[in-house]
């Protein structure tokens, strides 16, 4: 298999429950929710994503092998094979492309496997920490994992539909676009209504890191 990855490079996880830790991100392109053209978003199934997941121009960037993808990791990842190395599979849709058998490869090498999903597609076996970050015009396959993580506000959501979903942690971080203020009024607001819901922040966003 040949995978299409937009960008890989070595952060501190911005957001959710692993916030504040050191990760690698490896960004595949495409998703199944929207082609990433700006002149389509409007009336994409997704329609307010922040994220560049077009194409395979970004940092460290390409097509890549299973080998070459594993070394490309093991060397941006930079740690002793003893020390438990942590990797986060996102997009775009990551679970176009991410499978099994490199899943099973990578945790030979002793990482822990993590991957941000907007949950319309099945995972593969052998995921350590599974995030789901539904987009609510479209129905989740992936309906249980480690933590949900809810764009907030978003046209027509019920917060009692995902409630009762298979995870351990139950987050809603405030849209990120020009109304940011009053989207993080509104989850405060909500999250004081409903405690089952934790912030989340995009902590990258703020103090300048990717
Ligand atoms: S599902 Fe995620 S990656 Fe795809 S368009 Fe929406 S926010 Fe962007």
């Amino acid at each position: 298999m040949i995978y299409n990855v937009k960008e890989i490079f070595l952060t501190i996880q911005g957001e959710g429950y692993n916030s504040g830790k050191k990760a690698t991100f490896c960004r595949f392109s495409g998703c199944n929710l929207w082609n990433g053209l700006e002149n389509s978003k409007k009336t994409a199934k997704c329609n307010f994503c922040d994220t560049d997941f077009v194409g395979i121009n970004g940092e460290n960037g390409g097509k890549y092998t299973e080998v070459s993808l594993i070394n490309k990791i093991e060397k941006i990842s930079n740690c002793n094979n003893n020390i438990k190395k942590f990797i986060v599979f996102t997009g775009g849709e990551p679970l176009l492309q991410l499978n099994e058998q490199l899943i099973k490869k990578l945790k030979k090498k002793n990482y822990k496997i993590a991957v941000e999903t907007n949950g319309t597609i099945k995972a593969p076996k052998g995921i350590d920490w599974i995030c789901v970050s539904p987009k609510i015009k479209n129905k989740i396959v992936l309906n249980y994992g480690n933590e949900i993580k809810l764009v907030y506000p978003q046209r027509g959501l019920k917060l009692k539909n995902f409630e009762n979903l298979n995870f351990d942690h139950y987050y809603l971080q405030p849209l990120y676009n020009d109304k940011y203020d009053q989207n993080l009024k509104k989850t405060l607001e909500i999250i004081m209504k409903y405690p089952k819901w934790k912030l989340s922040l995009q902590t990258h966003k703020f103090i300048g890191i990717k």
